[in-house]
């Protein structure tokens, strides 16, 4: 239901758009679609390649830096080692603490890094120190020379303890920091004398970072060193710890790989590589971290993303401006051919539309449409050909009609009209002199002896003289007087516009004429007569039938008359006229 309403909704939209709109907005729509879906794409492309590449260096930088730092802790346990079983320091280990200690002295000149290098005999006293530091003490509670007694051991970083008081203060005030060096001393068959120690000065190792942090040419690049406990060594807040938990495991257990941390409100992508000794030196499992912000790879995305979106818009701009192009091309011949059809019919132009190219739609739709034109043009001459044949049709039925009519209103023989239609037109006649006070007159004729002349001459002549005294009534008669045959030989005509004395003269006229005129020749030779009876309208006629009834009177008293006469039937007064 709402699908149908949407799609209603939607076709109305459509049909208020040209095709140039709706084909430059599909093309814009396109455009902003694949170009941010291209831009979206491309940015997390750029990020990650830009992320794996940061990875990569970063990754790069923590190993080299942790390889550095376990480089140059096997070569100092390898100068104390070695320092430890020269020859010709055999003899002074317990019998010369001045020659060792000058020895010693050179060893420390030689490799500032090492704060304090000294020998303590096998009970822990200190024979034996650079700067004399410590000499006669015991150190036997020491965790480096409790371990050094027996092999030759590293340990991990720690503050300065018996020496944190007799060492010049360090110029930041920080206490010092210290990794222990400890190898055993034996003596010719090789039972341990003492341990030969020297505590590192951990400030060596800021300035490798420091330094290492300079060569990477990233400014915002910074490596940490933590210990295998997540405390950290160098970096920011020494002494706190970074790692720990499931991530300290992590990463002691893979030894390398990347993480994304997120410090306060920035996140930075780490690397880290955790120490794996050199040579002799076993390592101290350091893990060496070495991060960059991650808004560095963002930044390359969203530059990536700027780049593409407007390389897309101008690209999009100039798709719309081409398909905009290419739907004028489209729609122009179909806007010719709809005002060409519009125009067909309205003015008296042409009645066929031109041909249109353009595309294969529009050659066809033209096509179409000319076949519609001359269909229609077919069909209307069709229509045409049926209307004229209908019209034709009507007339003649009308011409029939009125032949009918006038055959009903005809008499046969003479052509006269006959009782029927005489009757009509009397009434008509009668009712227009009533209204207009005007006189009209009716003369009933009847052949004299008319019987004689059928016996005599036969049936036929008879019709042939009643068709010659038709002629001769209606030869003395005006055209707007009708005359008829009122059935057999009798005849009935009606004057307008006329008094007594002109229906005389008109009646005698007929009345003469037919006497002297004969019909036929020799023995088939007729002469016939008639009698007339005339009767004028009066006011208290009735109806028609009443002048006839006096005009039949006339007649009847012209035949007892002795026949071949014309008598008027004048009007009797009826009893309330007489009275009034
Ligand atoms: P009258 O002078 O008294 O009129 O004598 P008449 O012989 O004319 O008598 P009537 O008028 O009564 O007779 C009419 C005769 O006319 C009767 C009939 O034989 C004859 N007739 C009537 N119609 C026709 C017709 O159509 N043709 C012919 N030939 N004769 C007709
Ligand atoms: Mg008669
Ligand atoms: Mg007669």
């Amino acid at each position: 239901m709402l699908l149908k309403e949407l799609t209603g909704l939607l076709h109305a939209f459509e049909d208020r758009l040209t095709v140039r709109t709706q084909i430059a907005a599909a093309v814009a729509a396109l455009s902003v679609i694949l170009v941010g879906l291209l831009a979206i794409g491309a940015a997390f492309v750029s990020y990650s390649n830009t992320a794996s590449q940061v990875n990569i260096r970063l990754a790069s930088v923590a190993s080299t830096t942790a390889e550095r730092l376990d480089r140059y802790m096997a070569v100092r346990q390898q100068e104390v080692r070695l320092f430890s079983e020269l020859e010709t320091l055999r003899t002074l280990w317990q019998n010369d603490p001045a020659t060792l200690r000058k020895a010693l002295n050179q060893l420390q000149h030689s490799f500032s890094d090492f704060a304090w290098i000294g020998f303590a005999r096998s009970d822990g006293m200190v024979a034996a120190a650079t700067g004399g530091l410590l000499e006669g003490v015991s150190v036997a509670a020491r965790p480096w020379f409790k371990a050094g007694l027996s092999e030759s051991t590293i340990g991990d970083v720690h503050e300065a303890q018996l020496l944190s008081s007799l060492l010049a203060q360090r110029a930041d005030g920080d206490p010092y920091r210290f990794v222990d060096i400890a190898v055993p001393v034996r003596d010719s068959p090789g039972d341990v004398i003492g341990v030969l120690g020297g505590h590192l000065n951990w400030d060596w190792a800021r300035s490798l970072i420091a330094n290492a942090e300079d060569n990477d040419g990233n400014t915002d690049t910074r490596i940490a060193v933590t210990s295998r406990s997540g405390t950290v060594l160098v970096g920011q807040s020494p002494g706190t710890v970074k790692f720990s938990g499931s991530r300290l495991s992590d990463i002691l257990a893979s030894r390398s790989g990347a993480f994304v941390e997120t410090a306060g409100a920035t996140s930075m992508l780490t690397a880290f590589y955790v120490g794996k000794g050199h040579r002799d030196y076993q390592g101290l499992d350091w893990i060496v971290t070495a991060s960059q912000p991650a808004s560095v790879a963002l930044a390359a995305a969203v530059r990536s993303a700027k780049t593409i979106l407007i390389t897309g818009a101008i690209t999009g701009l100039a798709g719309v401006a081409f398909a905009f192009f290419i739907a004028l091309r489209i729609s122009r011949p179909i806007r010719a051919i709809t005002i060409e059809a519009d125009r067909i019919g309205r003015t008296s132009g042409p009645t066929m539309l031109p041909r249109h190219n353009g595309s294969v739609e529009v050659v066809q739709l033209t096509r179409a449409l000319r076949s519609l034109l001359r269909r229609i043009g077919f069909a209307e001459e069709q229509t045409r050909v049926a209307e004229a044949r209908a019209t034709e049709n009507a007339m003649q039925f009308k011409d029939d009609i009125s032949k009918l009519r006038r055959l009903a209103d005809t008499d046969f023989l003479t052509d006269l009209m006959n009782r029927r239609a005489f009757l009509a037109a009397a009434d008509d006649a009668m009712a227009f002199s009533l209204r207009y006070r005007r006189s009209m007159a009716v003369l009933m004729i009847d052949i004299d002896h008319f019987k004689q002349i059928n016996d005599r001459h036969g049936h036929a002549a008879g019709d042939g003289a009643i068709k010659h005294i038709a002629s001769i009534i209606v030869g003395n008669i005006k055209a707007t007087d009708r005359a008829a045959r009122f059935g057999g030989e009798e005849f009935m005509v009606l004057l307008r516009e006329v008094d007594e004395g002109d229906a005389r003269i008109v009646a005698d006229r007929i009345r003469c004429m037919i006497e002297q005129t004969a019909v036929g020749e020799g023995a088939t030779r007729i002469s016939a007569t008639v009698s007339i009876g005339i009767a004028l309208l009066a006011d208290n006629d009735r109806d028609v039938q009443d002048i006839i009834e006096r005009a039949d009177q006339g007649l009847y008293q012209a035949k007892n008359d002795g026949r071949n006469r014309t008598v008027f039937e004048p009007a009797r007064l009826t009893p309330g006229s007489q009275v009034a």
